[in-house]
């Protein structure tokens, strides 16, 4: 009798537990892809698109495969029972999720199908090492990344990946299935998404190209460069790793295997894809990551309502170059550098004292590789009120970052073409230029280009007070 492969954000048939398992035994499979409600959080516009185009991919695989995909809409344990029924199924598989909505959904599924009397079967894989058996030696889950890195390289217990499935045995009878062009997961008018294309190739096969690009040409330069958003110098694999295209015991033993990567390299780049894992840990155990402050000293913190700075900075109209080339780079890409990620989140919490979770959402709508544990980890590390976060009075200097990371104003100049002319010595703070320079390099601010939002050296002051209040 067949299984049920029910996917979700596992879109890839390599190294996939689930679906080696549903195969088992020579049994015929029917993977099917349901459009929940809301059993992973709301899917946001950008990733979106990239699902849109990363389904249509698999159903390519699948049918080339001998076994069709199927695409329903609704409740799972509804379309299940219903795909049970039409199939004569005896089982269900399915790859493991971290969120809580996600488990919880699970759960209720695989107990109620256990009480119709089939078979349920879930497998780890969409991370290194799950939560449940990854624990501090007194039993609890790690809050600080360095111990947590240091159990993880000494355990090593990443295991090997599988091969994708040369064939499948589909079942004889045609289930049907949903139109994935009847579901318009992205249709925005105007096009937002159009130069996406340029850069991204959703799906497996193009998972797998990123990361062959990056061994043979990148990876050398990573540790030195990766902090560097003028250089292509990281892996651009996050927004494959978000839907599961590639897993991530895939890219730890490849990078592990290929001799020819420095010490150095590999270690920093492990170290990155290890901090995937501990933000899925952290939102494992504190399951309101993106709505609750991790450290509660922050509920009290005098966040500013100011919706049209906000809008500034989602557009990319801060007036600091660094700022806005990052903003801008995201509605380009739906992508942007991790330092400058860093920069322009910094800049909304604490110069512009706008709440954290503004633009977590933010990023969540708007990131290809939107991640529902990376992105609350990660927003929550800049505020400061997060687990092992950066100290609340660091605060980014967004002309030094900047001067620092962008020497020569590239990235600013590829996405923010109003300041092309600037030279590389004002790039940075046009605001501080003299008026020849800018009217050499064609900019007025306030016209062609924005005057900044706020004046660094003051809003860091008024941060700093603002801390302070809630330091005691
Ligand atoms: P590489 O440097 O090549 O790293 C390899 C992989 O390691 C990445 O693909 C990613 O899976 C993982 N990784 C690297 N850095 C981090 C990190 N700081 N935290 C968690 N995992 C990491 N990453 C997401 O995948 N989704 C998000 O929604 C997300 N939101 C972020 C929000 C903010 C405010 C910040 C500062 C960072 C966020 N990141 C997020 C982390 C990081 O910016 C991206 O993972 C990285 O830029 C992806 O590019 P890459 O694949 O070339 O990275």
């Amino acid at each position: 009798k067949p299984a049920i492969y029910w996917i979700r954000n596992d879109l890839r048939l390599s190294d996939n537990r689930a679906l080696a398992a549903a195969l088992e035994d020579g049994r015929a499979v029917v993977p099917v892809y349901i459009r929940e409600d809301n059993g992973n959080g709301p899917l946001g516009a950008a990733q979106a698109w990239w699902l849109e185009r990363s389904l249509e991919k698999l159903a390519s695989r699948y049918d080339e495969l001998g076994a069709p995909l199927v695409l329903r809409s609704g409740d799972p344990l509804n379309v299940l029972r219903a795909m049970i029924e039409e199939s004569e199924a005896e089982a269900v598989f399915w790859n493991r999720r971290y969120s809580t909505e996600g488990i919880r959904a699970d759960k209720a599924v695989k107990a109620a199908l256990g009480e119709d009397g089939i078979t349920v079967r879930s497998f780890a894989g969409q991370i290194l090492h799950e939560p449940s058996n990854f624990k501090t030696k007194s039993g609890g889950p790690y809050k600080v990344y360095t111990p947590f890195w240091k159990a993880f390289s000494a355990d090593q217990h990443v295991p090997d990946p599988i091969d994708a499935p040369k064939s499948l045995e589909g079942v004889a009878k045609k289930i049907k299935s949903e139109k994935l062009k009847d579901w318009k997961l992205y249709e925005a008018r105007p096009d937002w998404a159009a130069g996406f294309s340029d850069i991204w190739q959703p799906g497996e096969d193009g998972a797998i190209a990123r990361l062959n690009h990056f061994v043979a040409d990148v990876v050398q330069d990573y540790a030195a460069k990766r902090d560097r958003p003028d250089r292509q110098a990281t892996s651009m694999l996050s927004p494959h790793l978000a839907l599961g295209e590639i897993s991530p015991a895939t890219i730890w033993h490849r990078i592990n295997g290929t001799q020819s990567i420095s010490a150095e390299n590999r270690k920093k780049f492990l170290q990155e894809l290890v901090w995937r894992d501990f933000c899925h840990h952290l939102l494992f155990h504190a399951p309101d990551l993106a709505e609750k402050n991790w450290n509660g000293r922050f509920d009290d913190f005098a966040w500013k309502d100011d919706e049209e700075a906000f809008a500034a900075w989602t557009r990319g109209e801060t007036g600091y170059p660094i700022v806005d080339a990052g903003m801008r780079q995201l509605w380009r890409e739906g992508y942007m550098h991790n330092r400058v990620r860093m920069i322009a989140a910094s800049f909304l919490i604490k110069d512009l004292m706008i709440d954290w979770r503004h633009g977590e959402k933010w990023f969540r709508d708007t990131l290809v590789d939107a991640d529902p544990a990376s992105n609350a980890a990660n927003w929550q590390w800049v505020a400061g009120s997060g687990a092992d976060a950066a100290p609340f009075f660091r605060i980014f200097n967004p002309v030094l970052q900047g001067e620092k990371f962008d020497p020569a104003g590239d990235y600013v100049r590829a996405y923010v073409p109003e300041l092309k002319d600037m030279p590389k010595k004002h790039i940075h703070a046009p605001f501080d230029a003299p008026d020849d320079v800018l009217s050499q390099a064609g900019v007025t601010l306030g016209e062609t280009y924005p005057k900044p939002l706020v004046d660094h050296k003051a809003a860091r002051k008024r941060a700093l007070s603002a801390f302070e209040a809630i330091k005691e």
